[in-house]
């Protein structure tokens, strides 16, 4: 059993528990499963980790990302059958106003699903959390099930479909898809969130068949030149240390991702090469989008990036990896950084 079963979070008092769903999950129903806009590997493999069990066990299933995601994720198994909520929103829209239930997944607050969210506050079908981020708003799930103690949300996924009785009905394709969110939320088990349980989970996916070197090079070994050569100028040219605050900060203009041609996903992982800098505790990333500044942060140790995400960046997140946005200029929103880090150098120093 996974040890949330006996930590009731507040969380959990607020939401039913997740396990009142298991004995409905015999009669069919309509599902929809939506996760957080430009999905990761967690993401996108728990989505799709959660849409084979329950396509396998009768149900008839949808999953809808509210935004494009990285050409290489398109190796899960059905991708295919995702369906972009900007692309094709008369049809999603119809399909969510059909559902039975909406499994909401990796995500803590229903803003993170950019464009979705007005059509995700209006639903009126049974609306289920499964995340692992800090402080969900859960007033707006009926069932859930929130652990920040939990590696990722593929952890959670394979707990949901062990606990409910059905280990067996694992497939090289659920396997598939729930490890590479796995491996990416863990930093390819090197977080501390990579628990016993979690090397028991994949000793068990593993036993069932899982070509584990094939999902790592799906991932880490599936980009294009341009891609790197991208890394290499934002290394070079674009990114600052502040020694005497233990922080990095690479700050990526709009004319840069033109020059590289970068696409979406191709600044997955940038944020973590500063951290491998001797001493460097915090580092922040923030790309100049279209419609916003993009924030990423993460940590080593005692900084809380999720509380500065949201005291700063209108954000938030794990303990050591958070995200924000700024509506600001890219000059200014670095200059708020620079702002926020100074005001934060007692736990910094
Ligand atoms: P990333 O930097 O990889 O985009 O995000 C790091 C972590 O913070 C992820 O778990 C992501 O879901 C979360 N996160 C990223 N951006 C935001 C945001 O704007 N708001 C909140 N609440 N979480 C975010
Ligand atoms: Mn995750």
């Amino acid at each position: 059993m996974a040890d949330y079963v006996n930590t009731p979070t507040f969380a959990a008092i607020l939401m039913k528990p997740i396990q009142e769903i298991f004995s409905l999950l015999q009669q069919p129903h309509k599902v929809v499963i939506t996760t957080h806009q430009k999905p990761d590997p967690d993401a996108m493999g728990s989505s799709l980790g959660l849409y084979h069990f329950l396509i396998q066990a009768g149900h008839s299933v949808t999953v809808i990302s509210p935004t494009n995601w990285a050409s290489w994720l398109n190796w899960m198994p059905a991708t295919d059958q995702v369906l972009d909520y900007e692309l094709n929103r008369d049809k999603c829209d119809r399909i969510l106003d059909d559902a039975d239930w909406l499994f909401c997944l990796d995500f803590n607050i229903f803003s993170r699903t950019k464009n979705l969210t007005s059509k995700l506050q209006q639903l009126r079908c049974t609306r289920i959390l499964i995340d692992h981020h800090q402080q969900p708003d859960t007033v707006n799930f009926e069932y859930g099930i929130s652990n920040t103690g939990k590696s990722s949300t593929c952890e959670m996924v394979y707990d949901f479909i062990v606990d409910s009785g059905n280990g067996s009905k694992i497939s090289s394709s659920i396997a598939e898809c729930l490890y590479a969110g796995v491996m990416a939320d863990t930093g390819s088990f090197r977080f501390p969130a990579a628990s016993a349980g979690v090397h028991r989970m994949i000793a068990d996916l593993k036993e069932k068949g899982l070509q584990h070197t094939k999902v790592h090079e799906n991932i880490y070994d599936n980009f294009l030149e341009s891609r790197l050569r991208f890394i290499g100028h934002v290394l070079l040219h674009r990114m600052e240390v502040y020694y005497e605050y233990n922080t990095a900060l690479i700050s990526i203009s709009k004319k840069d991702l033109l020059r590289f041609q970068v696409k979406t996903g191709d600044t997955e992982g940038l944020v973590n090469y500063p951290l491998s800098i001797q001493g460097i505790k915090l580092a922040g990333l923030v790309i100049d989008r279209d419609e916003e500044r993009k924030w990423s942060f993460r940590s080593k140790g005692d900084f809380d990036t999720n509380g500065f995400a949201r005291r700063y960046f209108d954000g938030g997140g794990h303990y050591n990896a958070s995200g924000g946005r700024s509506s600001d200029s890219l000059d200014k929103t670095v200059q708020h950084f620079l702002q926020a880090m100074k005001e934060n150098s007692s736990v910094l120093q």
